[in-house]
């Protein structure tokens, strides 16, 4: 193929999961074009799961976090352009334009940008001691600060906020923890583990708040030292961990026209875009999900960039592809791994396996008899042979799902056995 000199065959923005695993699955693919992967950040592209677990905690190195060993791009022919962020797409021309810097050529454009971490709004966001847990600069220089730190405030109760809060009282830091709505993890899981985590980390001291919401972060010399909240009730500490979702990073794709908004860019089975010859992958795209009955979402996992990248890797090589693995993610709190597979929301039933007392348990979810998702705490059998279950749209037997003896291979194979 020919391309401006300093054009590429494949051009990949973003140097998380997903633009890595494009990278790769390109290779893997048998892909001779030329490969580059740019990047925001000027690390080699990481695992961001352990920015809020052992990276945090110290117990990983950033080396030991890195998704393949630093000699490896060069190796596979893949050029890293590290510390570049694109800010505008003209698909026509089909080039980038960067912050600094000449336009960039390419023949096919894969969009991996994710998101950045969404920050408060109110009055001392923005003072020294307020963090955000995304990328691999936040997390060394939140660590830098933890050897002083005596208190801490986490905003918000979703799976980093609660990780986060984990990690700090393992240091012995006394963590208060604000949530706006009525019970942690809302978004994600239903309201047997949402109790069971609160419990969990109500026993590890833990000061969990629910339906509190923020007034202002309160400073002293330009440094947080305390948070208000709605009530007049101000909580004093010397750290603020902020851990309120995302915003997807879109703006030069939807600049250029895409179809999408600021909840992401729309992507069909293939992980293609709207504009001729650009993907999006991973926390940035939107796409319409079987596990959802169809309707869109986006979907912040490993997996789902892992997935997609790999799809749109296949694309281009002209494999054939199509993303319909089930939504699968893990998170890791204390000596507690929950790992949940399909996507619960819009359930109308709910079995337990297992006693939530015993700290190893499943909850699985039906809609009209259907398993639609599973969480799974300490409970890997339950979660490997569950993903079948939710894959197939299992109607189970509902009493002998909920008998903890009988396997869910079992439950599987009866089902089958008798459709
Ligand atoms: C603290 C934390 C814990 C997590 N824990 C888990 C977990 O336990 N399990 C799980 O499955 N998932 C977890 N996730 C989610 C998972 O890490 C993400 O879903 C995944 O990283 C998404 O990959 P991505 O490639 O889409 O985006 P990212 O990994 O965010 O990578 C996007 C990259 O693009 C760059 N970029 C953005 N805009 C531009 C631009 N204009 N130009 C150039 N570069 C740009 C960014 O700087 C970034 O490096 C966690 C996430 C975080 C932050």
């Amino acid at each position: 193929m020919e391309h401006p000199a300093t054009g590429y065959d494949v051009l990949i923005v973003g140097s998380g999961h997903g633009g890595a695993e494009t990278a790769i699955a390109l290779r893997n693919g048998g892909f001779k074009g030329t490969v580059a992967i740019m990047g925001g950040e000027p690390d080699l592209p990481y695992e961001r799961p352990p920015l809020s677990k052992e990276y945090l905690s110290g117990k990983a190195t950033f080396d030991q976090i890195l998704i393949r060993p630093p000699g490896f791009w060069s190796a596979q022919g893949i050029t890293m352009l590290l510390g570049q962020r694109v800010i505008a797409v003209d698909h026509i021309a089909r080039l980038v334009t960067l912050e600094g810097g000449p336009p960039i050529a390419y023949h096919q454009l894969v969009w991996a940008a994710g998101g950045t971490a969404r920050r408060l709004k109110c009055e001392g966001a923005d003072l020294k001691g307020v963090h955000t847990i995304r990328s691999h600069a936040n997390v060394r220089n939140l660590r830098d600060e933890l050897p002083v730190i005596r208190r801490a405030v986490v905003i918000g109760g979703g799976y980093i906020g609660l990780e986060a809060a984990a990690v700090l009282r393992e240091l012995g830091k006394d963590v208060v923890l604000v949530e706006a709505l009525d019970r942690v993890l809302a978004r994600v899981a239903g309201e047997r583990i949402s109790r069971f985590y609160e419990a969990e980390h109500r026993a590890r001291g833990v000061d969990i708040r629910l339906e509190t919401a923020v007034d202002s972060l309160r400073g002293r010399d330009g440094k947080i030292c305390g948070v208000r909240l709605t009530d007049g009730t101000l909580i004093e500490c010397d750290l603020v961990i902020v851990g309120i979702g995302i915003v997807p990073a879109v703006a030069p794709l939807l600049g250029a026209g895409a179809v999408g908004g600021e909840r992401g860019i729309v992507v069909d089975a293939q992980c293609r875009t709207s504009l001729f010859g650009v993907f999006a992958v991973g926390d940035c795209a939107v796409h319409a999900n079987r596990y959802a009955d169809g309707a869109e979402v986006r979907v912040e996992s490993v997996q789902n960039a892992t997935d997609q990248a790999v799809v749109a890797a296949k694309t281009i090589i002209g494999q054939g592809a199509s993303y319909e693995t089930p939504p699968w993610f893990w998170s890791d709190q204390y000596d507690l791994k929950l790992q949940s597979v399909g996507l619960s929301a819009g359930h109308d039933d709910v079995v337990l396996r297992g006693d939530p007392a015993a700290r190893s348990f499943s909850v699985v979810y039906l809609k009209q008899g259907r398993v639609v998702a599973l969480d799974c705490v300490n409970s890997s059998k339950d979660y490997v042979q569950g993903r079948t279950l939710v894959a197939r749209g299992t109607r189970p037997d509902r009493a002998m799902l909920a008998r903890l003896h009988i396997s869910l291979r079992e439950v599987l194979l009866t089902e089958i056995a008798g459709a």
